[in-house]
């Protein structure tokens, strides 16, 4: 427990609490429940900041899902998008009809998923919406439509609930700012 609590040590506040997140994402499995009765979607989750989120999430889908994984790449290990979207694991299904919900961890400049959602109708998704733990609107470079999100929050550099800082962080259960002396050392 030593160690956890350094690492909360490095946060500069809470922003949101792990009994925050599970009210949220209880309520999102349900409606994406309503909003695809009688489907069988495709949930994609992008590694690897949205495995929490992802797995969460699933559990609280009162409908047969099929699970796929992908892992692309705009940011390296800087707290800064580069624009550059990579693709690092592919896809192991043939999406052709299927419905498609991208569950990513957070949507800042909007670069990655704009191009993910284009990359998959090109693929052959039936449908393609984003599902989002979190959103940081004010730093959108690019337009995005985020069919679900959970939070909303300012613009701050956030770890815990799968996101990192250079891989650190992942399983803090709340979300939190960074302190900027972290990553400005
Ligand atoms: P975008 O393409 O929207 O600029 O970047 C999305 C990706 O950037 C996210 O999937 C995430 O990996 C990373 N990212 C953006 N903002 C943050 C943040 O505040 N904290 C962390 N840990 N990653 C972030």
């Amino acid at each position: 427990m030593a160690d956890m609590k350094a690492l909360y040590e490095d946060l500069d506040r809470i922003l949101v609490t792990k009994e925050e997140i599970a009210e949220a994402v209880k309520k999102l499995g349900a409606q994406i429940t309503r909003d695809y009765a009688g489907k069988r979607p495709l949930l994609l989750g992008i590694l690897k900041g949205a495995v929490v989120f992802y797995s969460d999430l699933m559990r609280f889908i009162d409908l047969p899902v099929v699970c796929d994984f992908m892992s692309v790449s705009s940011y390296g290990s800087a707290t800064k998008s580069s624009g550059v979207v990579q693709i690092r694991k592919d896809l192991d299904h043939d999406i052709t009809g299927c419905d498609v919900i991208v569950v990513e961890d957070i949507v800042d400049s909007g670069v990655t998923l704009n191009y993910l959602s284009r990359h998959l109708i090109n693929r052959g998704a039936a449908s393609v919406k984003i599902a989002a733990l979190l959103d940081k609107p004010a730093r959108r470079r690019v337009e995005l439509k985020v069919d679900y999100s959970c939070f909303n929050i300012p613009d701050a550099f956030v770890v815990g609930y799968g996101l990192d800082y250079n891989e650190i962080y992942r399983n803090l259960p709340d979300i939190g700012v960074l302190a900027p002396r972290i990553y400005e050392k």
